[in-house]
């Protein structure tokens, strides 16, 4: 349908393209996050297993339901190994509380049998009955992620969560409150496919800092760059906020 009116429609301009942003401007947005949150000071735990298990039971609940599933896991199977092995109405049945247990109990066995199966480990780290990815670690950055990304129900954000979490490797997960402020402020491609936002927010990051933007970028967007209103007002970060203008 033609504008009403067209001299107006032609005046406005056209959205500016998304364009990297400098690393200066990275740090400023950092530097004002650290001045807001801190540093988060969080050690790799070493449990990749646990942290795939957990970002599976984390989807579509809160972290304290998904917490229930997960110690109630644990506290009825004495190692991964036996929730590989148990029925599959066993498994769903000690994560009921984390919700779409059906579900979650199906690809949770997914993955630990694929863990098991895979000719791709090293020969060092298979045993007939063991489960491990101990070698993730010592294996080229890029091969671990692909690994993990190969493995059923696993992308982009869960392989960085295990790389980033367990072992402090450079990898940065985007969530939905990450990749909704890092596109308010400019940082990320507004719309962009998960798998790019990863790749923008990964160019981005100081190396060493992975952990830290991505648990201030979390907080901000918990605490105050809400999804449907934006605490815009009281946001620390408004004087560099190109979306501001967007929420008043
Ligand atoms: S100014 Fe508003 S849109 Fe921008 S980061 Fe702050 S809360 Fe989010």
């Amino acid at each position: 349908m033609p504008p009403s009116d067209p001299k107006r429609a032609r005046s406005k301009p056209p959205a500016a393209p998304w364009k990297p942003p400098s690393r200066a401007r990275v740090l400023r947005v950092r530097d004002r996050l650290r001045d807001v949150y801190g540093i988060p000071l969080m050690r790799p735990h070493g449990h990749p297993i646990a942290e795939l298990v957990l970002t599976v039971l984390s989807q579509s609940t809160n972290d304290r339901n998904r917490d229930v599933a997960f110690l109630r896991l644990r506290t009825r199977f004495p190692s991964w190994e036996a929730v590989r092995d148990a029925p599959v109405a066993e498994i769903e049945e000690a994560i009921r509380p984390g919700g779409i247990s059906k579900v979650k109990s199906v690809r949770i066995q997914a993955i630990l049998r694929a863990i098991s199966d895979d000719p791709r480990r090293p020969i060092s780290d298979r045993s007939p009955h063991g489960l491990s990815l101990d070698w993730l670690p010592r294996a080229p950055l890029l091969q671990a992620r692909d690994y993990l990304v190969a493995l059923p129900g696993v992308g982009r954000k869960t392989a960085a969560c295990v790389l980033l979490f367990a072992y402090g490797l450079r990898d940065v997960p985007v969530d939905t409150h990450v990749s909704r402020v890092g596109a308010r402020l400019h940082l990320l491609q507004g719309g962009a496919p998960l798998q790019r936002l990863h790749d923008q927010m990964l160019a981005l990051t100081p190396p060493g800092q992975e952990l830290e933007l991505h648990v201030n970028l979390l907080r901000h967007g918990r605490r105050t760059c809400h999804a449907r209103s934006p605490a815009c007002s009281r946001c620390a970060l408004a004087r560099m906020c190109p979306s501001r203008a967007l929420f008043r």
